[in-house]
């Protein structure tokens, strides 16, 4: 639960805007703080100034300053706020006794304090405020003086702050329950996915997931189910080349078996168990190419046989092949001929070509009645080089000729088998030609004979 990514977003979305919250009350908190103190200042001062208004008007009417005084503090007392009125340090009137010593001492610390005397200030520690109106009547200086008590903004703000104490809590868990359920709902699809891909095995690698829409996490079902089709194509060709593979070795495996039964069930001759072992021998060499060939496959595929390029000449290569297939044409009267261009130096892997060449001529002659030819031509143009093999021989029909390269392919199964085939050379030569940027091309017609022409880059 704390690993998932939709508690740790879920976190963050909090501890985020707990952050915010807590900045934005602190910066809310000192603006309506400052604003109230602002206020409280000035109805101080202007209160300040009507009692020093009121205090000049009467003194100038009764010509009694004391007096003026003493009325001034009893007409216009203010609830919550203390009142006093000196003559220079002394104290003329005073809405309460204990008052006058207090402003005096206070108010002379403030000027000492700041070097003049200001018009409003703190007193008794910060709890009070103290608003000053000098005046003068007659050549003489009277100061009016107010004081209030700040408990009544204080309470203000403590209820301000006891109102963020309270909403920060209730705000946190909103975001909290929000930021979950957002988080849910973003991350929904992403569980589909991964509920559906969960499912999805070797048995079933034809379903596909669900795209719905073209956003990001849609791009991803539809990578994923790219990925899926790779697979799936890829298990197909192995669980087809499996099931050819294991078709073809229980014909030579079966001969083998049949042979050794049908041999050992009584005594023979020695004749008969040099003939049944000829059988068996034959039936070996063919299931061991077979293996060989898939296993040659198989390595390529998967790139387990890296290509191991050189600088060599193909045309020796050629005319060594050609050499070597020469008694094999020989047994069967065909005439194998070869026109082979020289020093035709190229790119290349030498032993991947030569089975190339190799399984063409092979071919040829396999395909090819007694009396018939073949001919090997290899020559260069421009970047590349050719190499053409034909023969007289069965030809393809060319509903075939698509397939030839596929791999188990065969056109006739009797006669391949007869000729000890496969069904993986030629898919072994179009590997090869494009393991070297190359291409093999086929030109047949049944009973007329076959042209393999293989086009290869000199620098692969
Ligand atoms: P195989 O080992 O059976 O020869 P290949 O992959 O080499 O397998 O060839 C596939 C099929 O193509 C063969 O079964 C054969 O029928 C046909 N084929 C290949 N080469 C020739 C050719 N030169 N002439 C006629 N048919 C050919």
């Amino acid at each position: 639960m704390f690993r998932t990514i939709r508690f740790r977003l879920t976190l963050w979305y909090v501890l985020v805007s707990g952050s915010l919250l807590i900045l934005f009350s602190l910066y809310l908190y000192s603006l309506i703080a400052a604003d109230l103190r602002a206020q409280f200042d000035r109805s101080l001062l202007r209160a300040a100034e009507a009692t020093a208004a009121f205090f000049e008007e009467t003194a100038e009417q009764t010509r009694e300053v004391s007096a003026s005084a003493q009325e001034t503090v009893r007409e216009l007392r203010l609830p919550g706020a203390a009142m006093a009125i000196f003559q220079e340090d002394v104290l003329l009137a005073s809405s309460s006794p204990s008052l006058s010593r207090d402003v005096l001492t206070a108010s002379r610390s403030e000027m000492a304090a700041r070097g003049h005397e200001p018009r409003i200030a703190d007193i008794k520690g910060g709890r009070a405020r103290l608003a000053r109106r000098r005046l003068q009547i007659e050549g003489n200086n009277y100061s009016v003086i107010l004081v209030e008590e700040l408990s009544g903004l204080s309470a203000q703000l403590q209820s301000l702050r006891r109102a963020f104490y309270f909403g920060f809590p209730s705000a946190l868990a909103l975001a909290a329950l929000g930021g979950f359920f957002l988080v849910k709902k973003s991350l929904a699809p992403v569980v589909a996915i991964s509920e559906q891909a969960e499912h999805i095995s070797v048995k079933n690698l034809s379903e596909r997931l669900t795209v719905r829409d073209n956003d990001e996490l849609g791009r991803l079902a539809g990578v994923l189910n790219a990925l899926l089709s790779r697979l799936d194509a890829s298990f197909k060709i192995m669980g087809d080349f499996m099931a050819d593979a294991s078709h073809e070795l229980r014909t030579p495996l079966g001969v083998i078996r049949s042979s050794a039964e049908v041999t050992l069930s009584r005594d023979r001759t020695v004749h008969e168990y040099k003939e049944a072992l000829k059988a068996i021998e034959q039936q070996s060499i063919r299931a061991t190419s077979l293996v060989n060939d898939m296993l040659a496959l198989a390595m390529a595929d998967s790139g387990e046989r890296p290509l191991r390029f050189e600088e060599l000449y193909l045309d020796d290569l050629v005319e060594e092949c050609c050499r070597a297939h020469h008694p094999l044409a020989r047994r069967k009267s065909i005439h194998l001929s070869s026109e082979i261009a020289r020093d035709i130096q190229m790119n290349g892997d030498p032993a991947l070509l030569k089975s190339l060449v190799s399984n063409l001529v092979d071919n040829a002659i396999a395909y090819t009645p007694e009396g018939g030819s073949v001919s090997v031509r290899f020559f260069a143009e421009a970047s590349n080089v050719r190499l053409i093999v034909s023969d007289t021989g069965v030809g393809i029909p060319s509903e075939c000729i698509e397939r030839v390269f596929d791999r188990f392919y065969r056109i006739e199964a009797s006669r391949s088998r007869n000729n000890g085939g496969s069904g993986l050379g030629l898919a072994m030569v179009k590997l090869i030609a494009e393991s070297h940027k190359g291409s093999v091309e086929l030109v047949s017609e049944r009973g007329y004979g076959s042209t393999f022409t293989v086009l290869l880059p000199l620098k692969a």
